[in-house]
């Protein structure tokens, strides 16, 4: 059967990868073994490493290295990627996104019920 849809642009590409990413840290361990806080930091520089997209990764991997990860908590992690996905959005004049509002946009939903 023939194919009908194209192979992501860096849009596309970015929206998917930013919903993997905060509903990754959304459901990440509120007290993470060192294991896991590990396995995180290992995840988060490889993914750097080999995002496909090439001037993505190489900013990324700059602002790894100047501001790691926080992989402590499930907080502190949302936070720190909200952060991350601010600074591209500031790059791109876009607004920036209130990171109170994590929980609510990538775990719980709003309270009015109208995602559950
Ligand atoms: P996106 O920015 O993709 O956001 C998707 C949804 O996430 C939004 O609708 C909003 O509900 C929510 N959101 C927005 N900001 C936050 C936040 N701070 N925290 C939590 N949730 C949030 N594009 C480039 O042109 N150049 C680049 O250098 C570049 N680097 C990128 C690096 C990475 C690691 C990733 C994942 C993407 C990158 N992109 C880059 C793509 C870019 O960030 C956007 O994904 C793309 O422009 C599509 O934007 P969008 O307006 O659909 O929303």
């Amino acid at each position: 059967s023939q194919i009908r849809e194209c192979p992501p642009d860096v849009k596309q590409l970015g929206r998917a990868t930013w919903t993997f990413l905060h509903t990754m840290a959304a459901y990440y361990p509120d007290h993470p073994s060192n294991q896991e806080q590990r396995l995180m930091r290992s995840f988060l520089s490889s993914f750097s490493r080999f995002y496909p997209c090439g001037h993505c990764a190489e900013h990324l991997q700059e602002e790894i290295k100047k501001w790691p990860p926080r992989v402590e908590s499930r907080q502190q992690l949302g936070m720190w990627m909200c952060e991350m996905h601010n600074k591209v959005n500031k790059m791109l004049g876009k607004d920036p996104f209130d990171c109170n509002k994590i929980d609510e946009r990538w775990r719980d939903g709003p309270i009015d019920g109208s995602c559950d």
